[in-house]
């Protein structure tokens, strides 16, 4: 794939260094679930995939057709999700008798492991709906761990206030030393919350061996290039796949900007992904499927 050979022939470079825009992409309007209309930015033809991660849809909508159908029960097996809330309120229900709603400034990481059957619903009726959903990779070890959950609202995720702006920190560790609550040994996850003020500025650690991307969802913000050329500017709904180097460095455009910095240290494993199911073989692609269907989840 192309732009995961970039990031590989990058990686053998120095990496002391900002790291450039390497691919922009727009999110891919389709749908899922039972007609949730979204925005699909990694998972789609463009960009099938960032190791670890698989998946990142976003949600956006004040219309209830468009939101109302939800995702009703589906299994998962062998990799994370990630629901993280800006607008509006989403029910979690799942077959080990967990059940919850996930609200505004909140986030649910879950380690599907070896297997949850779920459901994901709108808790509301009409007004603004917004989220965003990761899916992150497991290691072949972990695939079939104990599923378990990590929820936080908005009141448990710090906040970092610098000078120009602000870091809800759900994941990782700022460079002030501000740590999330969300703990993940398996790919050593970062996941900011940032918001930039008009011409305000935002600079940040990530560790290199990371794959790591930024999308805007408000505002425009410019991105550094360092030495690799010039600046870029990322709209509110594109993502920017970022290449090899251990910082970012972002100014925010006129009207400042909100975006979701994200990283996660590449797994490097074959993958074999059927629907709900993301393994490292067929074989075990196929075992998935037959425990789903033989009420083994
Ligand atoms: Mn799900």
């Amino acid at each position: 794939m192309a732009v995961e050979k970039v990031l590989k022939t990058q990686k053998s470079a120095d990496t002391n260094c900002i790291r450039p825009v390497v691919l922009s992409v727009e999110g891919l309007r389709t749908s899922d679930g039972d007609g949730v209309k979204l925005r699909r930015f990694i998972g789609s033809s463009t960009l099938p995939k960032l190791d670890p991660f698989l998946l990142l849809d976003a949600f956006s909508s004040d219309e209830p057709r468009d939101y109302l159908g939800g995702f009703p029960e589906h299994p998962h097996r062998g990799f994370e999700t990630v629901t993280y809330v800006l607008a509006g309120r989403v029910r979690h229900q799942d077959n080990k008798g967990n059940n919850g709603v996930i609200e505004a400034g909140g986030v649910q990481w879950m380690t599907a492991g070896r297997g949850i059957v779920h459901s994901e619903m709108p808790e509301q009726q009409d007004g603004l709906l917004s989220a965003f959903q990761l899916w992150v990779n497991l290691p072949a070890a972990q695939k079939m761990t104990q599923p378990q959950y990590q929820e936080f609202s908005a009141a448990e995720i710090p906040i970092e206030h610098g000078h120009s702006s602000e870091v809800r920190v759900i994941a990782g560790e700022t460079s002030a030393g501000t740590v999330g609550p969300v703990k993940n040994v398996f790919t050593e996850p970062i996941y900011f919350d940032v918001t930039v003020r008009p011409q305000g500025f935002f600079m940040e650690k990530i560790p290199p061996t990371h794959n790591s991307f930024i999308i805007v969802y408000e505002g425009s913000i410019v991105l550094s290039s360092g030495s690799f050329g010039e600046d870029k500017v990322v709209e509110a709904g594109t993502l920017a796949v970022l290449g090899a180097g251990n910082r970012v460095n972002v100014t925010g455009k006129d009207a400042g900007a909100k975006f979701l910095l994200i990283a996660g240290k590449p797994l490097n494993e074959p993958i074999a992904h059927s629907g709900p199911f993301v393994m490292n073989t067929r074989a075990e692609v196929m075992q998935a499927f037959q425990d789903f269907w033989a009420g083994r989840f």
